[in-house]
């Protein structure tokens, strides 16, 4: 059996799964893979699949689905697996750093040092403590970032139409109700039809003025230019973004907006949680094997 390793895990991994078979990173050699490992960079889109012929297993390490055709994978009787429960605390701490770090403007602070400026006066940070923070989809990472926000003094309210409630949020019934009163806007959604979009030049009017956005969901859930409009008007005061249109992203007018904190997609990239998927992508594989 070959399995391609076709995106970046664990160093340790190939040695580890060289008990189930070959193991090989020459993406060349799809045709002969019965196993496929990506993460976010590799599409399995229908013609990928139509150049695996001996594909029977893609593993996506790691949540988001969206890079691969699940309705064509099925068709094709070709098993999708992810491990949604290995990423959650990785991407939870990292919403949490970009709201500290943008709301503390650390980016500007760091950078006016390396440059041999002072600005001790012009830089003025907000505490996170007594704050509203909103959360749009309170599954496994929206709870895990609640339970860190409710750790800081933080009020969590959030939005969530598939959920009832939440140990660590209040949920509200609209997200208009989220946007009206939040002093920090997290999202942690799925890319869907609903999704996308969801924050646009309409939306961002619902949010308190100077309210703070973050996203670790997915780039596309945001219309980029109504959010590079509402940080130039002050509408917002920051923006600490995690997720891009693609990877890298091509051109964003997100990258000279004021007040942005950016990472290239780093959510899920601990070497914990790294070493978390490998396990799990060890014993999908393992069940797949003995079945
Ligand atoms: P999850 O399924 O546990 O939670 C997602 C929540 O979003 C669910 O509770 C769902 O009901 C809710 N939701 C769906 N549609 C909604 C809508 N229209 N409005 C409001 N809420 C809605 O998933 P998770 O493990 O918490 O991951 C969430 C997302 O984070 C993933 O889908 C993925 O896109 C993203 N993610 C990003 C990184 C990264 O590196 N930045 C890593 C892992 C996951």
């Amino acid at each position: 059996m070959l399995i391609l390793i076709s995106d970046a895990f664990d160093s340790s991994l190939p040695d580890k799964l060289s008990k189930y078979g070959e193991i090989t990173d020459d993406k060349s050699r799809l045709a002969e893979a019965e196993v496929v490992l990506i993460r976010s960079k590799t599409k399995v889109n229908a013609e990928y699949i139509d150049s695996a012929p001996n594909l029977k297993l893609v593993i996506r390490g790691g949540v988001g689905l969206d890079n691969v055709d699940l309705d064509y994978a099925k068709r094709k009787g070709i098993i999708v697996r992810n491990t949604p429960e290995a990423s959650s605390i990785a991407v939870a701490e990292l919403a949490f750093t970009l709201m500290s770090a943008v709301t503390n403007h650390i980016p500007k602070a760091h950078n006016s040092m390396a440059e041999g400026k002072w600005l001790k006066k012009e830089l003025k940070r907000t505490e996170l403590y007594g704050k509203t923070l909103g959360i749009l989809g309170i599954g496994r990472i929206g709870t895990e970032l609640a339970k860190r926000a409710v750790a800081f003094g933080m009020k969590v309210i959030a939005y969530d139409p598939f959920v009832k409630s939440n140990e660590y949020a209040e949920l509200k019934p609209t997200l208009k109700e989220v946007l009206n009163t939040s002093d920090y806007v997290s999202m942690h959604m799925p890319l869907t039809d609903d999704t996308e979009g969801m924050i646009n030049a309409e939306t961002l009017k619902e949010f308190k003025d100077g309210a703070f956005l973050i996203n670790t969901g997915r780039g596309k859930t945001i219309v980029e230019e109504d959010v590079a409009d509402a940080l130039k008007s002050g509408k917002l005061a920051g923006f600490g973004n995690d997720v891009w249109y693609s990877d890298p992203p091509k051109d964003t007018p997100l990258r000279n907006a004021p007040n942005m904190v950016m990472t290239p997609h780093l959510g899920a990239s601990t070497k914990e949680n790294l070493l978390r998927i490998g396990e799990i992508v060890e014993r999908i594989i393992s069940e797949f094997v003995n079945k």
